[in-house]
């Protein structure tokens, strides 16, 4: 958390007032908090984006890029607790940087806060970026894929699909919270090995990805019961309300009201399912 649904919330809150906009200032809030991983330094930041002008407000992966006229760009990954905000914070003692401008409108500052700090902030050169956001690095985003493309991610890998859906390099983009969801829409066991997938089944999926992303995206993201997530404007997402099966164990199964949802762990990650639409096939 934050993962897709929630950075491009944070993307589309923030582009109508940030884009286009001259940085007068970039700068380190007061905070006494344990500091976050911040390159170059904020100093060296600070000098290189006075007066720069933020061309476009990109997401990639689940990072959110701020693109400077200057060729600089930030990527900002909130990772566990990171909010990018136009209007006041949840506390002020977590606010760790800030973009203030002087040109007039009605938004006069941006903010990144972050609870427990496991958030990055740097500062990169097009050609930096251009090399670290490439598909070789970082794989194709989770919106992007067709069945074509599944096809040549599950066929690389006899991982369980649960995992191999948050390898980034492969897909980026989703995280432990969606890749239960989108298993339990594709009536998928998170078991099963992504190379034995069927040619049916990484059409349910590929369509369950789309799907579950995007009503995410529309209800602005989850908020989780420790209430961390927000939007731009911290108010809380609405698509937790609509979760089948994530932090749902032991209870009905809302598809086929049959199966109790199931708790497993997979490479310390905690996965949710339901036995009876998502069954482990035989091997043959
Ligand atoms: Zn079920």
């Amino acid at each position: 958390m934050p993962e897709l649904p929630e950075v491009e919330t944070m993307v589309r809150g923030i582009r109508p007032h940030v884009q286009g906009r001259r940085i007068a200032e970039f700068r380190a809030c007061p905070c006494d908090c344990r500091p976050m991983l911040v390159e170059p330094s904020a100093r060296e930041i600070a000098r290189r984006v006075r007066g720069t002008t933020i061309s476009d407000v990109i997401r990639r992966a689940k990072r959110v890029v701020l693109k400077l006229n200057s060729g600089d760009a930030f990527v900002i990954e909130p990772r566990m607790t990171g909010l990018m905000l136009i209007d006041a914070p949840p506390d002020p003692d977590h606010l760790r940087y800030e973009w203030l401008f002087q040109d007039g409108g009605p938004v006069s500052r941006l903010q990144f806060w972050d609870r427990r700090g496991l958030g990055t902030l740097k500062l990169l050169s097009a050609e930096q970026l251009d090399y670290l956001m490439g598909v070789d690095q970082l794989g194709r985003d989770a919106l992007e894929m067709t069945a074509s493309h599944w096809v040549d991610v599950c066929a690389a890998t006899s991982t369980a699909i649960k995992v191999a859906l948050l390898n980034q390099k492969r897909v980026a983009g989703i995280g432990n919270l969606y890749a239960s969801e989108i298993l339990h829409l594709a009536k998928i066991s998170p078991l099963t090995s992504a190379r034995q997938l069927k040619p049916a089944q990484i059409d349910r999926m590929t369509a369950a990805v789309l799907e579950v992303l995007h009503t995410a995206i529309k209800y602005e993201g989850s908020t989780l019961s420790d209430g961390t997530y927000r939007n731009a404007l911290n108010k809380a997402g609405g698509y937790q309300n609509a979760h089948r099966v994530y932090d749902r164990e032991d209870e009905l199964c809302v598809t086929c009201s049959r199966g109790k949802i199931i708790r497993v762990v997979q490479a310390q990650r905690s996965t949710f399912y339901c036995p009876v639409c998502q069954p482990v096939r035989r091997r043959k």
